[in-house]
């Protein structure tokens, strides 16, 4: 089996009046992160690393903002979707390794029911799902608590 790498990337300021969705948990925040979809920037980071690993795109090209559909969706249905399309194309996901930054709030509380959103999407038990938190130091915007960044790297098998 050829083992191939990806990574993505996300980065989504907050807005009052939203939900906190992260790895499908709603967080208990004031705040949301802003996007034509739910906002779910993590769900957006592992897209663009399974997609990055299979060499299949990016979650923009997939399901662009222009598109009425993609408006408040559920980013998990979305990470399903690009499950469905790497598996369809011969490769088996391995793992998953996501670090998120956020000054607040603590996400601790919330990262084993994330692996577990994640792990049942991907089909991968909680094992192969990691999640970090970390903040920024209070440094840059992201360390002013104005908003989310997240990193993913994803491994996938075959073809
Ligand atoms: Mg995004």
């Amino acid at each position: 089996m050829r083992q191939r790498f990806g990574i993505g990337f996300d980065s989504h300021t907050f807005v009052e009046k939203r939900p906190l969705i992260l790895g499908g948990v709603t967080v208990d925040y004031p705040k949301g992160l802003k996007g034509h979809s739910d906002g779910d920037a993590v769900a957006h980071a592992i897209i663009d690393a399974l997609l990055g690993a299979a060499a299949m795109g990016d979650v923009g090209r997939l399901f662009p903002d222009t598109d009425k559909r993609w408006k408040g969706a559920d980013s998990m249905l979305l990470l399903a979707e690009v499950r469905r399309r790497v598996v369809a194309a011969s490769y088996s996901i391995v793992n998953v390794d996501v670090t998120v930054i956020a000054e607040r709030p603590k996400l601790a509380p919330y990262i084993d029911q994330m692996r577990e959103n994640i792990g049942k999407v991907l089909g991968l038990p909680a094992s192969a799902v990691s999640v970090k938190a970390k903040t920024n130091e209070k440094m840059d915007a992201v360390g002013r608590g104005k908003g989310i960044q997240v990193f993913a790297v994803a491994s996938i098998g075959g073809a």
